[in-house]
């Protein structure tokens, strides 16, 4: 059998790791190729470490042909153009086609601008590792510039970051921030009573999928540190350096960072597959995506359900990893012709560090605060790091 996944996240890999560990343990002769658009798997959870210099630059990815070493699995890096399920084939942008009997939708997602005028355009994102890095340089520069500047007004506007969207990855990396501001003050001379650090959100919780205690713990670990949050503050427009906000208000900021949604790759709609709102492929119990028998999606780009009542799974690391991990066995069932056991999603809770020493959680459903936040965060980043290098 012939299975081609496309992304090498924490999902695509996962399953190309577990289903490639099996069919060598059979010794059988399928072939598995794994697609993806950068030559390295990027451990996206660790990014906002990359952009505020938390760990080295290089800490945050690993070389994919290297990984798959040992493995059997075909890597080819490219970016997939097109998808056409009709004849079973993939399009990649240099123009090479492949055609598969399994394919493996892993694509994560990307950030949704919700059609906000000048939203893409004037502001930062944090999705990928070159992202990061992008914004680490940018930042850096603001604070070199302002330390040359004599105008305290302007000196100001450089050295406020503003970051819309206080969810998991708005909330990280303003707890980042204020700590690197510290470091960069020192390096650059800028004056640190200057720097502002400002956290928008439309909703009134921060991290509204935890819940009001978490909400809180996080808005005090924050306002502690030094970050102003506006909650209920929509923003209208983004302009270079501006933001305008619900009731009419401007803020001015040197750094723009949109962390406000994702939606999943266009490919996906592109390709006729059934998706939600957020441009996610509509699958069942065993990840089959609808209506398409020789297609599975899984991680950010799916829409899983994970309950009777309509609800969805959540978009994280550790979801992704686990169908990862499913998924692999999945295949290994097709290609033996058995029937496929449902994927359960097992809540095993998130870990949400708010700057270097702290953070909040609620691992197996316990709330957690404090620094066992970030060492559980950290014990869970060496056992993917050892599982991923040790396959
Ligand atoms: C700053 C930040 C912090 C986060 N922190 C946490 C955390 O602490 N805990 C947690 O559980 N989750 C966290 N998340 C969420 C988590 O990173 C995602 O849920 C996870 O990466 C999803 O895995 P995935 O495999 O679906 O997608 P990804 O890991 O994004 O992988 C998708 C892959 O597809 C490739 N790709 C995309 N389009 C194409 C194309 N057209 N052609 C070829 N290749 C393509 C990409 O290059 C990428 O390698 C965080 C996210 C961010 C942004």
């Amino acid at each position: 059998m012939n299975i081609v996944i496309l992304g090498a996240g924490y999902a695509g890999l996962r399953t190309a790791l577990d289903l490639d560990r099996r069919i060598r343990e059979r010794g059988l002769d399928s072939l598995v190729t794994l697609i993806d658009q950068n030559p390295y798997h990027q451990l996206i959870q660790e990014i906002h470490l990359t952009a505020t210099a938390g760990i080295d630059s290089l800490d945050a990815i690993y070389d994919i042909r290297h990984l798959l070493n040992r493995h059997g699995v075909r890597f080819i890096q490219g970016r997939v153009r097109e998808i056409t399920p009709l004849n079973h084939e993939v399009h990649l942008e240099d123009g090479q086609s492949l055609t598969y009997d399994r394919l493996v939708l892993a694509l994560g997602s990307e950030t949704a601008y919700y059609d906000i005028p000048g939203a893409r355009e004037h502001s930062y994102a944090l999705r990928t590792y070159d992202d990061a890095i992008a914004l680490r340089d940018h930042i850096i520069a603001q604070f070199t510039a302002a330390a040359a500047e004599n105008d305290p007004k302007r000196q100001r506007q450089l050295l406020t970051t503003a970051i819309v969207g206080g969810g998991f990855t708005g909330c990280q990396i303003a707890g980042e921030l204020p700590a690197w501001a510290d470091k960069l003050c020192k390096e650059t001379g800028a004056p640190r009573s200057e720097v502002r650090i400002a956290l928008l959100d439309h909703n009134k919780l921060l991290l509204k999928q935890f819940g009001n205690w978490a909400s809180r713990e996080a808005e005090r670990a924050l306002d502690q540190r030094g970050v102003s949050i506006y909650l209920e503050t929509a923003v209208n427009a983004v302009e270079p350096g501006l933001i305008r906000v619900s009731g009419g208000r401007v803020l001015r900021a040197g750094t723009i960072i949109w962390a406000a949604g994702i939606r999943a790759p266009g490919i996906i709609a592109a390709a006729g597959i059934t998706v939600d709102r957020a441009g996610r492929a509509i699958v069942d119990r065993y990840l089959r995506v609808e209506g398409q028998s020789a297609i599975f999606a899984l991680g950010d780009c799916a829409s899983i359900p994970s309950g009777a009542d309509g609800a969805t799974v959540l978009a994280t690391a550790s979801y992704a990893m686990r169908q990862g991990e499913y998924l692999g066995g999945a295949l290994f069932s097709e290609i033996l012709g058995e029937p496929l056991r449902a994927y359960e999603p097992i809540r095993l809770g998130q870990l949400v560090s708010i700057g270097p020493d702290y953070g909040v959680g609620n691992p197996l459903g316990m709330p957690l605060l404090g620094y066992p936040v970030i060492l559980m965060k950290k014990g869970v980043e060496q056992y993917y790091r050892a599982s991923i290098e040790g396959a």
